[in-house]
């Protein structure tokens, strides 16, 4: 996801992006330290604060992994309890069809000054630069939409983001659908029109416009630059921050008790005590309440779990026998019927030379994807690859997805500004839950909700907070 921008469409048809190597740092994780401390602006590692003390880090994703990095460089004793038999949650990279294709996270947005860009610089990363004049919109039929009716459309696209609040009038009651109904109902009744909006809204925060808050769906802030793809996989970041850092695997958390005193984490293996725990599992977990802590969460934190919305996004990576569609775009684009069918492909030609189209479905059509079984699926993809490139489409060799939504220690993609919401709801996870319990994960950054940039952040907020705590 990356937080909304209104022009983001705009700038993929206008910005030249280029491609560049990244060396790797001959500093490693010792400059990965320093740019930490210079962003959170205290010298916590420097001054050993940590040491002498445990803690508990429940979920060993981008969030649990760089608190529990920033703790133990700050010399304190971390146990990450994850339930997963692999570390990474939302970074879940498959390398069944020969090329790294990713299930959760893919692009690190906006390259300039994002954490995470340093970090994969740090750990020696190949990086791929989507440039946004690569991209091709096709409609049934194999046509492609004028330059003019995609003008339109972004200036439509411009008009909703300009008008969608004073259109709202502060009722937090409507959606970003209401008011698009309101200002340009005629943009709902054209593909290319809802293809758009899907790209744009429905896509980039996993919800439908019927769930998106019309007063703040263009909250949060993003980083400069092109976005980009590792190719050698995101894993190898998580794996990167892991490194030499004490993981138990396979060991969901049931119950966690929590006193003025210290802590007690309760999985489905062993029972660990420390003085402090810091839980980043995501906040579909945190709603469905198969994590107990007791004593319960503060009340404003529990309004904020039901608040925020967990949206769906479903990637679906398809393998052929050869590329039948044009090789060069590193994104085509469907314009159908359907809002949210696979309106956007991720071409894995120029980036593994891989026959492999990664066919994201959004809005209301990721949770019709993810409730199909493989052979409706295999159908579908299809069937609309036919619409799109008619008898030239080969049928599928293989195919690879990660039904998030039913998976039980995420049970969503990731956190958006749902109708009942407001953006302080995300600083009301961040503040300490009690004396000795901290959250963390992308749910909990005001700024960065729903990125992996978000989540490494929030994983060194926590830890911060622990060590001043200790401090304090
Ligand atoms: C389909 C999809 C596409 C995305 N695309 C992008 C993208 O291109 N760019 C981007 O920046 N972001 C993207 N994101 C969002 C990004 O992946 C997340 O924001 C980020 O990875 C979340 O990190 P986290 O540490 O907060 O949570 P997670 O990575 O989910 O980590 C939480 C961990 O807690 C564990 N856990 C859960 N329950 C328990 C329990 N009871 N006990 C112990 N452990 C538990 C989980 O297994 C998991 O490992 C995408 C996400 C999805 C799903």
């Amino acid at each position: 996801m990356r937080s909304m921008q209104p022009d983001i469409l705009r700038r993929r048809l206008l910005l030249m992006l280029g491609s560049a190597g990244l060396a790797a740092s001959p500093l490693g994780r010792l400059a990965h330290a320093q740019s930490r401390a210079a962003r959170t602006g205290t010298a916590a590692a420097a001054e050993g604060a940590g040491k002498g003390m445990k803690v508990l880090v429940v979920g060993a994703g981008m969030a649990g992994l760089s608190a529990a990095i920033t703790l133990a460089e700050a010399g304190a004793e971390v146990i990450i309890i994850e339930a997963r038999d692999r570390i990474g949650g939302r970074i879940f990279t498959d390398r069944s069809l020969g090329v790294p294709i990713e299930h959760g996270a893919n692009f690190i947005h906006g390259f300039n000054g994002n954490p995470v860009a340093e970090l994969a610089t740090e750990a020696g990363a190949s990086p791929f630069f989507i440039d946004n004049e690569q991209w091709q919109v096709f409609e049934p039929g194999g046509t492609e939409p004028r330059d003019f009716e995609l003008d339109d459309v972004l200036d439509d696209l411009d008009t909703i983001a300009e008008k969608a609040t004073e259109e709202a009038d502060g009722d937090a009651s409507l959606s970003l659908l209401d008011v698009i109904e309101i200002i340009d109902p005629v943009l709902l009744k054209e593909p290319i029109g809802n293809w758009a909006l899907t790209d744009v809204y429905e896509g980039d925060l996993a919800a439908p416009l019927s769930k998106l808050s019309a007063l703040h769906f263009d909250g949060g802030d993003v980083f400069d630059g092109p976005d980009v793809v590792l190719r050698d996989g995101y894993d190898m970041l998580p794996a990167y921050l892991a490194d030499g850092l004490d993981v138990r695997l396979g060991e969901p958390v049931r119950r966690i008790l929590h006193t003025a005193d210290g802590v007690t984490v309760e999985t489905t293996k062993a029972e660990l005590k420390a003085d402090h725990c810091i839980v980043t599992v995501p906040l579909g977990v945190l709603k469905s309440g198969s994590l107990v802590f007791d004593p319960p969460l503060p009340d404003k934190q529990v309004k904020a779990i039901a608040a925020i919305g967990f949206g769906r996004l479903s990637k679906v990576s398809v393998l052929f026998d050869e590329a039948f569609w044009p090789e060069d775009p590193h994104f085509l684009g469907f314009a159908g019927p359907v809002r949210g069918r696979f309106a956007d492909m991720l071409n894995l030609v120029p980036i593994h030379d891989a026959p492999v189209l990664t066919m994201i479905a959004s809005g209301d059509y990721a949770e019709t994807v993810d409730a199909m079984d493989d052979a409706a699926l295999a159908a579908d993809v299809t069937a609309l690859l036919r619409d799109m490139f008619g008898e030239k489409a080969r049928a599928p060799k293989a195919i690879v997805r990660h039904a998030w939504s039913r998976d039980p220690f995420a049970l969503g993609a990731y956190s958006f500004p749902a109708i009942s919401a407001v953006p302080e709801d995300h600083a009301t996870l961040a503040a300490p839950s009690a004396p000795r319990l901290q959250l963390a994960g992308e749910h909990t950054s005001l700024e960065f909700f729903g990125t992996v940039h978000g989540a490494l952040l929030s994983g060194e907020r926590a830890a911060e907070a622990v060590l001043a705590a200790r401090k304090g």
